[in-house]
């Protein structure tokens, strides 16, 4: 059994609070979902966007392997020919095989909404799929607030699926566009339209409940062909349902294929392709992609992961190519320390008289207010310290910061001078910035990059502040800094404590120049 996948993240997803896709974004999220191979990439909207129709301008030249490009607009407006619509005319000039229509299915929506007859609304979804046929293309209906639709009026719900499938749409979406239906609700009203329709059918979920998943999930078991979403479940309001989870649930659970065999490995590493371009941080407990979605602190489940992976986790992560992580933290006991160091050093043993000074450095440090759990480099460092495989690439001498009074518009509002020493050679730097931590960053990459030019590549991509209190710290106001970098091709993070931000700052700042430079130096 196959389930075709509808990915409609350049679409709906672009709908979504914080994105604004640029053609180039769109461009490479599209090569992302070609290259882990989705049936249908809907890639914008050409009559009502002129962005959207610049991108398939620039499509019209690219070759996808397996996906293919659709186009989406609506029904003609009301009282006019198909062929004097303006959005049905943009449609076509976005020269895709596939187009995507969405029509009213719900009579309050006729009525209420785009003030037209019934009828009208029936002769509207005809004409239009009649006239985008004698065009040549492939037709699919979203039949939009179907669900409520059939909860309301269930003869004319019905008869606007019938007026799609008689004029020839080749798949019927049912969407749930409020997102409000219940599954078993669902699964009733697919039960009954399959009875009245012989169209292959699709199914549109939105996540206003939670359940988008849940529904999309159900509907195929129920005989839906083909589910419609977004990747990462980018949309309106609380987003659209997510393809990464539906992907795995309906391969790995249900046997049902969703992509090119063996393709569901690259999951992971494609949800970390598109949250990057859309630039979101990829949510840690999304499911199978997230980066926590398989990590363990408690120590009794770390424990039971270790005798046997199922104890607590319902699949293994490589099936999603993703991984098995176990935090740092006071709750943890040696198991976990010494999985974390395994992963490093994979012959190191239990007995080994390093595991207990790490872990007494570990505490000293968490003592002073470190955590470690989000900050995998810094541990590392320490690891590659306490087995004396480290040695240090330069030595920051001196460093002060130059804060100035309120900051005019586009100009600069610190600096920092910063005196290294590298392999004896000193070096005295000084740099603008916006704000002093940016400024220390500036002044320090300039002191060593001269050295290290691999450093150029590696640029800030997060950055947390915490303010520790005595319960955390042991001690009063205390300042934890997390940042993240990365090359472009990999994410690394690094911690800082002090009673001062900016120093908090400087010591995460250098755990990651470290880290870049002692990853370069051991590839
Ligand atoms: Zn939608």
């Amino acid at each position: 059994m196959r389930a075709k996948i509808f990915d409609s993240t350049l679409r709906d997803g672009a709908q979504a609070e914080g994105i604004s896709f640029l053609v180039g974004d769109k461009i490479k999220i599209a090569k992302a979902l070609d290259d882990l191979g989705v049936d249908f990439i809907e890639a914008g909207n050409p009559g009502s966007n002129q962005k959207d129709m610049e991108f398939f301008h620039v499509a019209k030249n690219l070759t996808f392997k397996h996906s293919k490009l659709v186009a989406f607009g609506s029904t003609r407006r009301c009282n006019i020919e198909a062929s004097d619509d303006a959005n049905l005319n943009a449609l076509l000039e976005a020269s895709t095989d596939y187009v995507c229509i969405f029509g009213k299915s719900w009579d309050f929506h006729v009525t209420e909404i785009i003030n037209t007859t019934l009828e009208e609304n029936i002769s509207m979804i005809k004409d239009t799929i009649i006239y985008l046929k004698s065009k040549n293309k492939h037709v699919f209906f979203d039949a939009e607030h179907f669900f409520d639709g059939f909860k309301g009026n269930k003869d004319y719900a019905l008869k606007t699926l019938k007026a799609a499938e008689d004029a020839g749409a080749e798949c019927i979406i049912l969407c749930d566009t409020n997102g409000g239906t219940f599954p078993d609700e669902m699964v009733e009203i697919i039960k009954e339209v399959k009875e009245n329709i012989h169209t292959e059918l699709g199914i549109h979920a939105h996540n206003d409940s939670g359940m988008a998943v849940s529904l999309s999930v159900l509907a195929v078991l129920n005989g839906v062909t083909q589910v419609q979403g977004t990747f990462l479940g980018y949309g309106e309001r609380c987003g659209n349902a997510n393809l990464s989870a539906i992907i795995a649930n309906l391969e790995l659970k249900k046997n049902i294929l969703c992509l090119p065999e063996g393709n569901i490995k690259e999951l992971t590493n494609t949800a970390r392709t598109i949250a990057e371009i859309s630039n979101f941080k990829l949510l840690g407990t999304l499911p199978f992609v997230g980066e926590t979605a398989f990590a363990h602190k408690a120590g009794m489940h770390v424990d039971g992961v270790f005798k046997n992976s199922k104890s607590f986790e319902h699949i293994s992560p490589e099936l999603v190519g993703n991984e098995r992580k176990f935090l740092i933290s006071e709750v943890a006991g040696k198991a976990t320390v010494l999985a974390k160091i395994q992963k490093i050093y994979p012959n190191v043993e239990k007995n080994d008289p390093r595991l207990s000074m790490i872990i007494q450095r570990i505490k000293d440090l968490e003592y002073l207010g470190y955590q470690f759990e989000g900050a995998d480099a810094s541990f590392e460092l320490i690891v590659h310290k306490s087995f004396g495989a480290f040695k240090p690439f330069f030595e920051v001498l001196d460093f002060k910061t130059i804060g100035e009074g309120p900051s005019k518009a586009n100009l600069h509002s610190s600096a920092a001078i910063i005196k290294v020493s590298v392999e004896g050679i000193e070096e005295i730097t000084a740099a603008n910035g916006d704000g002093p931590v940016d400024a220390l960053n500036e002044a320090l990459r300039k002191a060593i990059g001269r050295f290290y030019p691999i450093l150029n590549m590696v640029h800030l991509s997060d950055y947390k502040v915490r303010i520790l209190d005595g319960k955390e710290s042991a001690t009063a106001a205390k300042t934890r800094v997390l940042i993240e970098s990365t090359d472009g091709a990999y994410t690394w993070s690094t911690v800082g404590v002090s009673k001062d931000i900016i120093e908090a700052s400087f010591k995460a700042l250098i755990d990651s120049i470290e880290y870049k430079l002692f990853k370069e130096n051991n590839k």
